[in-house]
């Protein structure tokens, strides 16, 4: 594990970090509609950085939520990456292929004592921070979502089982200042390599017991993303610049599960015409149209600024 505490860079990790090894990356889109110009750029950016590097392109298919994904989003996904010349490893991950591996991962922080179920519903954590605080505009509040303020967390063991037996829905939090108390213990500060930035010091207290399983789903965008990366083997992550404040979370399950952390780059964000992000709703934009409608590969280029 990095620790960045007085540059007492772990050895065993800067010697990970810095070895030699072939660069791994991936492009992990979610099948939950039709990829557009700012697929295509960060696509376009990860396969640029695999190449120069003479290294490996994965695709993972990032499709936990089976209500908002469907099949003909992901067979467009690989119909259009293909058009833009991408080629990669194969076989591709699911994850929906996978909930058993997370529900193991999960398993194991439970058995660390980190993780705790929480029953209250987005109307209840919006009355406590609004209880604690007047308006739910204040510190309970980031970029992220609500910070969860902890009501959960103490609930008495006999209340615990009761609402489950009751089938009360619920949720699976990271109690967060155990898991930093514990990762602390073991590897010093938290830390992560921004390959342009530098040594970045990781703060996963801010985003407070964030939800590792959801009540739909057994697990989390935060969870499978960091057990799949490290059982492939992705050891250099592409994302856009939105996803950089993600880190701070993943960095700490890495370290609780005694992962190998990969290094970090954040790419710029597309923006439209307007500035906003662009949507998978905005279907004109969208690669499929565009391709079906006889643009080429190299307009596409032009279009999102690549040549
Ligand atoms: N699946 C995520 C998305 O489509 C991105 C995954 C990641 O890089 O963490 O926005």
């Amino acid at each position: 594990m990095l620790c960045c505490a007085k540059h007492n860079i772990n050895k065993g990790m800067e010697d990970k970090i810095a070895d030699k090894s072939l660069l791994v990356t991936r492009f992990a889109p979610t099948p939950s509609g039709y990829l557009h110009l700012g697929h295509a750029y960060s696509a376009l950016f990860v396969d640029c950085v695999a190449k120069q590097a003479g290294g490996k392109l994965l695709v993972r298919i990032e499709d936990i939520d089976r209500k908002r994904c469907q099949p003909k989003y992901e067979k467009s996904i690989f119909a259009d990456l293909a058009w833009l010349g991408l080629s990669w490893g194969k076989p591709v991950r699911r994850q929906s292929d996978h909930i058993a591996e997370y529900k193991k991962q999960l398993k194991r922080l439970t058995n660390m004592g980190v993780i705790y179920p929480c029953f209250c519903t987005r109307r209840d954590i919006r009355n406590e921070i609004e209880k604690i605080n007047g308006a739910p505009h204040n510190k309970y509040l980031n970029r992220i979502g609500f910070v969860y303020p902890g009501t959960c967390r103490t609930l008495n063991p006999a209340n615990v089982r009761q609402q489950i037996s009751l089938g009360v829905p619920y949720a699976l939090r990271v109690d967060m200042k155990k898991a930093i108390r514990l990762v602390k213990r073991a590897h010093g500060n938290l830390c992560w390599l921004d390959e342009e930035k530098g040594l970045q010091c990781a703060v996963p207290d801010k985003f407070g017991d964030v939800v590792l399983a959801r009540k739909d789903i057994p697990t989390s965008y935060h969870l499978s993303v960091v057990v799949d990366d490290a059982v492939q083997g992705v050891n250099y992550i592409i994302r856009g610049e939105d996803l950089r404040d993600v880190t701070h979370i993943h960095c700490l399950l890495q370290a609780l599960l005694g992962f190998n952390q990969p290094k970090y780059r954040f790419h710029r964000l597309l923006l439209d015409k307007k500035g906003k992000k662009f949507s998978k709703r905005d279907k004109p934009l969208t690669l499929k149209s565009l391709r079906e409608t006889g643009r080429t590969v190299e307009e596409i280029k032009v279009m999102i600024g690549l040549c």
